[in-house]
C-alpha cells in the first residue's frame, strides 16, 4: 500500500487564508484593523465558531462587534473578558484581514449569575444572537481551516494565563500569539502536541483497527497516540502500536511512512499520519485503551460497515481518511 501523493483535502489544512505572521507585531494592529471595513471577524465561544444559516463560518463586519473594545494596554485586548486574536489575511493581501473575538465562557445566560455577567451586555447578545458549530461540524466547509485557527489559539490563551514557571499572570503581546512574563523577561509561544495516528497493515494487506474503551460498541479506529517527551515519530508509531495491541511494525527504510497531518485543536493535538507496515499479526490488547484490536481485509471491512456491525471515525478526520487511503476509496456509512 504505498501512494505518492498525501492524503487529499484534509479538513482544517487548506491554505484558505495566509497568517501574515509579520504583520503580528505592528502596533494596535487588531484596532487599526478593526477600522478598516473589509475585516472579517470570526466569533469564538466555548470551543466553538458562529455559523451562518448554511452551517459554515460566519465572517462578520466591524460595525457588527463595534461594542467590543479592541483598544488596550499594547494591541491585544483582554478587555470585558473578551479577546482579540489576529488570524491572518485573504492570500496576497488584498480583500481584507481575519481577526477572532473570543468572547468569555460567562456570556451565555446559564453563567449569569455565577460570574455576573450582564446578560445584556455585548458579548452575551453576541452569545444569544448567533447559531455556534464545533470544529467538527465545520469540518470540509469553506474556512475550516480559519475556524481551527482561531478555535485552538483561543484554547491556548484559555489555559495559559499564568507562566508555567513562576506562576505571575502573564501578558499578551504580538496580537494574540505571545504571552510574555514580564516578572522573568520570558516569552511564551502557543503549544502544540504532535500525536501520531495509523494504519497498519500486515504481509496480506490487511488493516489493523482499535476499538477504544470509550467508545461506542462496535466503533473502530486507526490505532494513534500522543508523542512522549524526547521521542520520534517513527519511535511514537512502533510504541503506540505495540503498546495496544502488541504488533510490532518493522523498522527496516519505509516501514513508517508519512502520510500527512491534520490540526486537530480538542485542545492542541495535531495529528500526523502514518502508514506502518506489521512484523507480527498476533493481536494482544493492552485491555485499558484500547480493548478491542482485529484485522480486516477490505472485503470484511466492507461487509462489516453495510452490516451497520461496524462503526468508522467521522468523515472530517484524518483516521477515516487514512482508513479509506488504504481501501481504496469512500466508505459509506
Ligand atoms: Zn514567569
Amino acid at each position: 500500500m504505498t501512494s505518492p501523493a498525501w492524503l487529499p483535502d484534509l479538513s482544517y489544512t487548506r491554505a484558505t487564508h495566509d497568517r501574515a505572521a509579520e504583520r503580528r507585531t505592528e502596533p494596535r494592529l487588531v484596532p487599526r484593523l478593526l477600522a478598516e471595513g473589509s475585516t472579517g471577524v470570526v466569533l469564538v465561544h466555548r470551543g466553538r465558531v458562529a455559523v451562518g444559516d448554511d452551517g459554515g463560518l460566519l465572517l462578520l463586519g466591524p460595525d457588527a462587534v463595534a461594542d467590543l473594545p479592541s483598544e488596550a494596554d499594547g494591541d491585544d485586548a483582554h478587555v470585558g473578558g473578551h479577546r482579540w486574536l489576529f488570524l491572518g489575511e485573504h492570500v496576497g493581501g488584498a480583500g481584507g484581514a481575519f481577526v477572532a473575538l473570543v468572547l468569555p465562557d460567562a456570556a451565555d445566560t446559564e453563567a449569569v449569575d455565577i460570574e455576573g455577567v450582564d446578560p445584556a451586555s455585548p458579548a452575551a447578545r453576541l452569545v444569544r444572537g448567533h447559531a455556534w458549530a464545533g470544529l467538527r461540524e465545520l469540518g470540509g466547509r469553506d474556512l475550516d481551516a480559519l475556524a481551527a485557527e482561531a478555535v485552538a489559539l483561543a484554547a491556548w490563551h484559555a489555559s495559559h494565563e499564568r507562566c508555567p514557571r513562576c506562576g505571575e499572570p502573564t501578558v499578551v503581546e504580538q496580537a494574540g500569539w505571545v504571552r510574555r512574563c514580564l516578572a522573568q523577561d520570558l516569552d511564551i509561544y502557543p503549544r502544540t502536541d504532535p500525536a501520531v495516528i495509523m494504519t497498519v497493515t500486515d504481509d496480506a494487506d490487511r488493516l489493523l483497527l482499535g476499538h477504544a474503551a470509550h467508545w461506542p460498541a462496535g466503533r473502530f479506529s486507526t490505532l494513534a497516540g500522543y508523542v512522549e517527551p524526547g521521542e520520534g515519530l517513527e519511535q511514537a508509531v512502533r510504541r503506540e502500536v505495540a503498546e495496544e495491541t502488541a504488533v510490532v511494525v518493522g523498522d527496516a527504510p519505509g516501514d513508517v511512512e508519512y502520510r500527512g497531518s491534520q490540526p486537530w485543536p480538542f485542545p492542541a493535538s495535531l495529528m500526523l499520519g502514518f502508514h506502518a507496515r506489521a512484523r507480527t499479526t498476533e493481536v494482544r490488547v493492552d485491555g485499558v485503551e484500547v480493548t478491542e484490536a482485529r484485522w480486516f481485509t477490505r472485503e470484511e471491512l466492507l461487509a462489516q460497515v453495510r452490516a451497520g456491525a461496524v462503526g468508522l471515525p467521522g468523515r472530517p478526520s484524518i483516521a477515516r481518511a487514512l482508513v479509506e487511503e488504504w481501501y481504496g476509496g469512500p466508505l459509506a456509512d
